[in-house]
């Protein structure tokens, strides 16, 4: 069947051990004197990193926000370290089930561009992802299927449909970005939501990891 892909990453592909990210936000917070925050209790799942970013940043403007982003993405860059990265079961089986067949597969995360990139790449799955929506400039993930159909536009001739795009993520927020967009819905429950959690918002499946992923795609 006729299918192009798109990934989230924490949660689905991967998590980030020990608060690692937690801590290395805290880092840079610290470095810009906001450390009225207490992200230990913060809410990430699904949300885009200008989002969550924002939220930190109150109103203190685009400027701001794009030092605040600079130096996040550096110390990103100097600290996540291969031992702070989980890659989830069933992975690698999903990622070379599509390579061998082909198949157009992106990236659909809230992160941005290059935190996405400096994860994938420690743990040697960036080549896996030729293309993606990133939440650089999206407070809402909902956008980002918009941008990243352009990309499949641009790539495929215009083979697909929305339709034809299937959006794998472990959140609500993955859910409803696929809905919104009218893409087929992935749900895997590696993430912090459990089966009965993501069944309520209805997905077009759940699998309990990616492994169940290549007989799922052979299948449907
Ligand atoms: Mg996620």
């Amino acid at each position: 069947m006729k299918r192009t892909y798109l990934f989230d990453i924490d949660g689905t592909l991967l998590t980030i051990k020990n608060l690692a990210n937690r801590r290395i936000i805290s880092g840079v917070l610290q470095h810009f004197g906001l450390t009225q925050h207490n992200i230990a209790g913060l809410d990430f799942a699904g949300r885009t990193d200008r989002c969550i970013f924002s939220s930190l940043l109150g109103h203190s403007g685009e400027e701001q926000f794009q030092l605040v982003k600079e130096v996040y993405l550096r110390e990103l860059g100097r600290q996540l370290k291969k031992k702070d990265i989980h890659v989830f079961d069933g992975v690698m089986r999903a990622l070379t089930h599509l390579e061998s067949k082909k198949a157009l597969t992106g990236l659909l995360t809230g992160n941005f561009e290059k935190a996405a990139r400096i994860k994938l790449s420690q743990m040697n799955l960036d080549h896996y992802f030729a293309f993606g929506a990133f939440g650089d400039d999206h407070a809402d993930r909902n956008d980002l299927p918009h941008i990243a159909f352009q990309q499949i536009a641009e790539r495929s001739g215009g083979r697909f449909k929305p339709s034809d795009v299937v959006i794998i993520g472990d959140t609500p927020r993955d859910i409803e970005a696929a809905h919104s967009f009218g893409a087929i819905s992935v749900a895997v429950c590696t993430g912090s939501f459990g089966r009965k959690q993501l069944e309520a918002h209805k997905p077009d499946v759940i699998l309990s990891s990616l492994d169940e992923f290549p007989e799922w795609d052979r299948a449907a």
